[in-house]
């Protein structure tokens, strides 16, 4: 294997090149520092390459919610629900849904709301900086995002939901009937209804990650992919060294966003992340018959379905099995059973890719956004759950605020480490 030469010691390096990554990359370099992402495989190659591609800034509900457990229980009993736990005596998983279970109740899902809604809003602004100006096109559209109902009282249940949202500027227009099929002809005529936030927007995942690194590449961001991240050496509050399976590196500070094996790389810091990978699935058209024109989430399945420019991807299911990325034949069928209950004439073929990545989920369903204690020049940007997309531009401009000294601009204590203490 190539080794590397050694390297500026100057710079940041981030370990991770998935949006998350990138986004980090970005706004360090934005501010002058040189920076190195150092990726095991290639860049976007973990959940940042098959997902929905949704900047859903309305999306301020975390997983954990109160009633969750119980909803989650009946679907599992009627079969077809998107949620699956492997039975295995894995106590880290087993601890971790027990946390997960005590945060659905009120008081969490006030402070979750709140967080989320002040970083949505500040990553929503950043976006608006970043596609047109920087000239990343990625298929970005704004054409909202239309939440689906079969049931009535679903979707009733939802407008109750979102009259306690109004407060953050939420706002949704109601659908029911005739008029959904107005809006979005690709739905069935017997489903009841649909919420559209016209507000948020959508991207296409591997289209919008390669212009980014290519714009990357071009301010002088380095990328050593194919590089594994194996133990940090050393941290001093002057610099960090660290050790890959292509040589040592030593840089000013290093950025830890390595997604759903992050807690891997944190081993022997003294510091806990408790987090779950929690698989996800895709499968991608080569062309758009069939697929509606605004972003679809098929809300009784947890189904979401993104049209692309050529192209369409339905993504969904909830897989906590653990680190493997191999694909369940069942779970994929289930995805375009669920497509059938919604639209018309759903996608069929040709398929373009089958996928299956990790959500990096922490059991509060907030990100991990913060310094590690005691290790001044050592960052951690991770835990994005199923909002990573959404939230990149804020993560990166934060952990950025971060290394500079700088206070962040809004409040992030919500998203540091001294909660898991
Ligand atoms: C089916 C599905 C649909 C989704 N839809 C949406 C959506 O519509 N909107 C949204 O906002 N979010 C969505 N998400 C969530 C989103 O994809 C994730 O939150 C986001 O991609 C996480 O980004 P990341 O950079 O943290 O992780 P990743 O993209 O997984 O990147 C982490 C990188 O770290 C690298 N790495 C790991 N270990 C090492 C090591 N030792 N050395 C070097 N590199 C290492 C990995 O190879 C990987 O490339 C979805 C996820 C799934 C699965």
């Amino acid at each position: 294997m190539e080794k590397i030469a050694p390297n500026n010691p100057d710079e940041i390096i981030v370990i991770g090149g998935g949006v998350i990554g990138l986004a980090c990359a970005h706004y360090l370099s934005v501010d002058g520092k040189p920076v190195r992402v150092i990726e095991r495989e290639t860049v976007g190659s973990g959940a940042s390459h098959g997902n929905c591609g949704l900047i859903f800034i309305s999306h301020l509900l975390p997983l954990c919610a109160p009633g969750v457990i119980r909803h989650e229980l009946i679907r599992i009993f009627r079969r077809g629900s998107p949620l699956y736990v492997k039975p295995s005596p894995n106590l880290f998983r087993l601890a971790w849904l027990l946390r997960f279970a005590a945060k659905c109740n009120p008081q969490h899902l006030e402070h979750a709301v709140r967080a989320r809604a002040s970083i949505l809003q500040y990553s929503d602004a950043l976006y608006q900086e970043l596609f047109e100006p920087e000239g990343i096109d990625g298929e970005h559209e704004r054409k909202g995002v239309l939440l689906v109902f079969r049931s009535g009282s679903d979707m009733e249940r939802y407008g109750q939901t979102l009259a306690g949202l109004e407060r953050f500027g939420i706002e949704a227009k109601a659908f029911r009937g005739a008029a959904l099929t107005d809006l979005e002809p690709s739905l069935r005529g017997d489903l009841y209804g649909g919420w559209h936030h016209s507000h948020d927007s959508h991207l296409r995942p591997d289209a919008f990650i390669r212009e980014w690194k290519n714009l990357l590449v071009r301010n002088g961001v380095q990328f050593e992919e194919n590089c594994i991240f194996q133990r940090f050496v050393s941290s001093r509050p002057e610099s960090v060294t660290l050790q890959t399976d292509r040589g040592v590196f030593t840089a000013d500070a290093c950025v830890i966003a390595a997604g759903a094996w992050s807690p891997q790389l944190i081993r022997g810091l003294a510091v806990r992340l408790p987090m779950q990978p929690g698989k996800g699935y895709s499968i991608t058209f080569a062309n758009s018959l069939g697929c509606p024109k605004i972003p679809c989430i098929f809300e009784e399945r947890s189904v979401v379905a993104t049209p692309f420019r050529n192209g369409c991807r339905l993504g969904g299911t909830m897989e906590f099995s653990g680190h493997g990325t191999h694909l369940v034949k069942k779970r994929l069928e289930n995805l375009r059973k669920a497509a059938g209950e919604y639209l018309r004439d759903p996608p069929a073929e040709p398929v373009a890719e089958q996928w299956a990545g990790l959500r990096p989920i922490m059991f509060d369903d907030l990100p991990v956004i913060d310094r590690v204690p005691d290790r001044p020049n050592l960052y951690v940007a991770t835990g994005h759950g199923m909002m990573g997309v959404s939230l990149a531009p804020a993560t990166g401009r934060i952990i950025a605020d971060l290394v500079a000294g700088r206070d962040p601009q809004i409040d992030i204590s919500p998203f540091g480490l001294q909660r898991f203490r």
